[in-house]
């Protein structure tokens, strides 16, 4: 699609766009008490519950609730990605730091063809739009990416697409990224073999903090969109919300709103907000690992 035609399907979703309620929350910690705004749990299950099944209407949807939660329709990017059948696109907003140098937030926003994507991975998408909602006016050291990955479920195609369009230069800012990924269905967890170590611990002292849930869980077998970041030296972090004995909902027509529990939903909505507002207060985040990512 013509960047012109798809700022035309924008304006077009704007328009039927509703305002939603929102709920502020001042950083007291933060010398400049600043607020940011987070969604309300309402407004989340509506998102997540009313994504269309087609790959391509959900850019579509995402770059909606992209300028929903606040971007202008020009701030809503698309980046083709190479895929043999249709076309399919990475759809993001760039939000600017005091320096360049970048964080990226993730959730893929394709599904494989059965059941309705919401909990693979429409959680993680429709979390990237309205983290980005209650961010976007903080100012923040890093530059934040928040994007939805197409592809996913092809083999990682568009987060590896994302990180080839990269110069070397804009690689090595990239400082860290956080995938979400099946949010919402149990309680929040991390993948901590498939995540970089010093993530994994300030999302702990985060989550205690904020005295919100958050445990560890060891997958093998498995490929998320921070893997590509890994494998590219980048470090990152997977959380989900997907307890082990609750595979067999994805993938299956298990995979369907009702599915996703609205208060567990929203506890990693919550804590993802408050991690990556902690990140940005690392300087020279993870610039010295030295430890080799573990292979997922
Ligand atoms: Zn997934």
């Amino acid at each position: 699609m013509k960047q012109s035609i798809f700022i035309a399907f924008l304006l077009c979703l704007l328009y039927f766009s509703i305002a939603s309620p929102q709920e502020t929350k001042q950083l007291t910690n933060s010398p400049n008490l600043l607020e940011y705004k987070l969604a309300s749990a309402t407004e989340l299950q509506e998102e997540l519950c009313t994504v269309p099944s087609d790959n391509s209407e959900r850019e579509l949807f995402m770059a909606k609730l992209f300028i929903q939660a606040g971007a202008k329709i020009q701030e809503v990017q698309k980046q083709a990605i190479d895929i043999s059948d249709k076309p399919a696109n990475n759809i993001y907003v760039v939000k600017p730091g005091k320096t360049q140098n970048i964080i990226v937030v993730g959730g893929h926003l394709d599904h494989v063809n059965v059941g309705q994507g919401v909990i693979d991975d429409w959680t993680g998408a429709c979390a990237v739009t309205n983290i980005y909602q209650a961010i976007k006016d903080i100012s923040t050291k890093h530059t934040f990416v928040f994007i939805g990955f197409a592809g996913e479920e092809r083999g990682l195609l568009g987060s590896r697409a994302y990180l080839r369009a990269l110069t070397k230069d804009s690689l090595s800012r990239h400082k860290a990224m956080v995938n979400l990924e099946c949010l919402g269905v149990g309680e929040s967890l991390v993948w901590v073999n498939g995540s970089d170590k010093e993530l994994v611990d300030t999302a702990h002292s985060v989550a205690k903090r904020e005295n919100l849930p958050l445990s560890n869980h060891t997958l093998n077998g498995v490929g998320a969109d921070s893997n590509s970041f890994r494998e590219a030296s980048i470090p990152a972090i997977t959380i989900d919300g997907l307890p082990v004995d609750k595979f067999s909902f994805i993938h299956s027509p298990q995979d369907k709103c009702e599915n996703v529990n609205q208060k567990f939903y929203y506890d990693s909505y919550r804590l993802a907000v408050n991690y990556l507002l902690e990140l940005d207060k690392i300087d020279n985040l993870l610039i010295n690992t030295n430890e080799q990512p573990s292979k997922p």
